[in-house]
């Protein structure tokens, strides 16, 4: 590792979202070496210094004080010092505090630094599975259920794959309300405490996800990344799933046909044939 001293400016440094081995040597390399650490929350921050064997002096810098905490880091670089900010877990201003920091030191003219690694919507998208194209990163929805649906609703048609963050306690209300407002054929992968003991990501339909929950008392537990298919894919997957079902039922009956494509398409069979039955009504 480099031991020159720090170039002043703000290191803005991805913690784990679970597993302390996804720490960066280069996230090491400069909280070892920044001269001061502002944390979203300095509790937690001193339990991961103290894992790592690092001692800094520590400054809270949370959403209530960030544009305070921002002028004090920005007289402190002004004046020649390295800092760092982490939050909790994860990267910062993603769904965390970071973003009014960083812009309060842009506008002050003095270095920010970006010092990457985890994310709980990286990480998720890796092993989603989706091909690759546009995602949008919605974040927590709204918690009351008017406003959630309303926000859904404002995503029907948006061709990414739509991806928010939710919490335990609030998933089987929002995996109910994405089934309501989007249609319960659209696909969706849950990801469940990554990187951690417990962690587990299950692909299906948004029908099935009320299935999928009660399946065990610990589903409801832990930390989500709810990844739901865009309208684009979806369209598109029932496009291709209606070729399919159009050969098969050239050669089969109506309701063989549509089995077979359904196992082949993951879709509904009841969706499938009644796209062929609805034809000769
Ligand atoms: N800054 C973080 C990041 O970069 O991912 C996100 C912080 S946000 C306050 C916390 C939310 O991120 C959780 O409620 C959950 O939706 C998601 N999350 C964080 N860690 C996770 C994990 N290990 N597995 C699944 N989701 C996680």
């Amino acid at each position: 590792m480099n031991e020159a001293p720090l170039m002043p400016g703000l290191y803005v440094v991805a913690t784990p979202i679970g597993n302390l081995g996804d720490i960066t040597l280069r996230a090491l390399d400069v909280l070892k070496r920044v001269d001061l650490i502002a944390a979203e929350d300095t509790r937690v921050t001193g339990q991961l210094l103290a894992t790592l064997g690092i001692s800094k002096p520590l400054l809270s810098v949370r959403e209530h004080n960030e544009r305070q905490g921002a002028e004090k880091l920005a007289a402190k670089i002004a004046a020649g010092a390295a800092v760092a900010y982490v939050s909790d877990a994860g990267t910062p201003a993603i769904s965390d505090p970071g973003a009014v920091l960083v812009r309060a030191l842009r506008e002050a003219g003095l270095p920010v630094i970006p010092v990457p690694g985890a994310s709980a919507v990286t990480a998720a998208l890796s092993v989603a599975g989706f091909a690759p194209g546009p995602w949008l990163f919605a974040g927590f929805l709204p918690p009351k259920q008017k406003a959630r649906r309303d926000a859904i609703l404002a995503l029907k048609h948006q061709p990414a794959v739509l991806v928010f963050y939710e919490a335990p306690h609030r998933v089987r209300e929002t995996l109910v309300d994405l089934a309501v407002t989007l249609g319960g054929e659209r696909r969706i992968c849950i990801a469940r405490e990554l990187t951690k003991q417990f962690e587990e990501t299950a692909c299906m339909r948004l029908d099935e996800t009320a299935g999928w929950l009660g399946a065990s008392a610990y589903r409801e537990k832990g930390e989500f990344v709810l990844l739901v298919e865009g309208a684009a894919q979806a369209e598109s997957g029932m496009a291709d799933a209606e070729r399919m079902l159009r050969v098969l039922a050239e050669e089969l009956p109506a309701s063989q046909a549509a089995k077979i494509a359904a196992k082949l398409t993951g879709r509904k069979k009841s969706e499938l044939y009644d796209l062929l039955v609805q034809e000769h009504d």
